[in-house]
């Protein structure tokens, strides 16, 4: 087991529940736009956000932001220590830096003293673009070792200083890659593990990638927070998050949606009805497994393990509850419909529950 760390009052590693991260894409000087768009990354099922320090102003900002923001911020430096010891004294929970590149042991030392006083980690992140030429010229290429040895020796530079306060992070576009990394370094430290496929990508190409890297490793046993990189709305890789852990069953409640794939048995505009549905319940509060399924052969018994679900005739759809049939609801009118059952459903079952 990983050892434990706390960002804010979030804890991450020693047997804690795996974690979502995502990053912000306001400008940090703005501190209301970014406050406002951290309030929709927790509503939305985010635990920790991640802000990027570009400049002294970004760094003072900080003070506004951690104060009125209702989950941990962490400050993103790069280079320039002075911006990393601004930003933890102003509030950020933790401090994500590259050792190798802020300038000099006595600069990683003043950050160190700072964090320390602070009481706040420090993620060393470390991706295969910043592997030294020493690691390169001894591996070859870009490997897994020479990505391990990169951030273990990063890790190192703050273990010298007497600060293993620490979260490591090593990212590569390539989820092979990440997950041959994440496998080897598992097991040669014990300090949590933030996992995620950098750069991966648009939301469609993005996803999948981010669900097989994470996947793997969180499958595994490897991973305590995790972030899905996305070029796209940064609400979406919460979203994608939420569905890798649901999918492994670390993490419960909220909507499990399940559709059918649709064949030639399906006589309702079930891709359209199921998207719009999708749209509409994925961020109720309800712990429901809901089913839309094209016909009735197949649908009632898919759905049977639902709390509620649609199976589709003939321009029409019958409502089940536990499988059971309920009712007939017209095409026309079924979002509108079935997104009112399961609000009911959904606010009986939190009475009950
Ligand atoms: S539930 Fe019915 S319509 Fe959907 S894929 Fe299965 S058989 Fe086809």
């Amino acid at each position: 087991m990983t050892r434990e760390v706390m960002i804010g009052n979030v804890r991450v590693g020693g047997g804690a529940s795996v974690k979502i991260q995502s990053m912000n894409n306001t400008d940090t000087r703005d501190a209301k736009a970014t406050l406002e768009q951290i309030r929709q990354f927790a509503e939305a099922g985010c635990d920790i956000t991640r802000v990027a320090i570009p400049d002294m102003e970004a760094a003072e900002a900080m003070k506004e932001i951690s104060a009125g923001s209702p989950i941990p911020v962490v400050a993103d430096i790069h280079f320039d220590y002075k911006l990393a010891i601004a930003a933890a004294r102003n509030g950020a929970s933790k401090i994500r830096i590259n050792p190798g590149n802020i300038g000099g042991p006595d600069k990683v030392k003043a950050v160190v003293d700072v964090c320390k006083e602070m009481n706040i980690p420090i993620r060393v992140g470390v991706n295969s673009g910043s592997i030294s030429r020493d690691i390169l010229a001894k591996y070859g290429e870009v490997n897994a070792e020479a990505m391990t040895e990169s951030a273990l020796g990063a890790v190192r530079i703050l273990e010298d200083t007497g600060f293993e306060d620490i979260v490591i992070s090593i990212k590569s576009s390539s989820p092979k890659l990440t997950i041959d990394t994440y496998r080897i370094l598992s097991k040669s430290c014990d300090y949590p593990l933030h996992v995620g496929v950098t750069e991966a990508g648009t939301v469609k190409e993005g996803v999948i990638k981010s669900a097989v890297g994470i996947g793997t490793l969180l499958a595994e046993g490897i991973g305590d927070t995790i972030r899905v990189s996305l070029t796209g709305d940064p609400i979406e890789e919460i979203y994608a998050a939420k569905s890798i852990l649901k999918a492994l069953g670390l993490r419960e409640g909220g909507i499990t949606f399940i559709s059918c794939p649709t064949c030639g048995r399906t006589q309702v505009p079930l891709i359209e009805l199921a998207e719009e549905i999708e749209s509409k319940i994925s961020n109720l509060p309800y712990d429901l497994k809901v089913a839309v399924m094209g016909c009735v052969v197949n649908g009632p018994g898919e759905a049977r393990e639902c709390d509620i679900g649609i199976a589709g005739g003939v321009n029409e759809f019958v409502l089940f509850e536990k499988g059971e049939p309920v009712r007939k609801i017209p095409a026309e009118t079924a979002v509108e419909e079935f997104v009112k059952e399961v609000i009911r459903i959904g606010e009986s079952k939190s009475k009950t529950d």
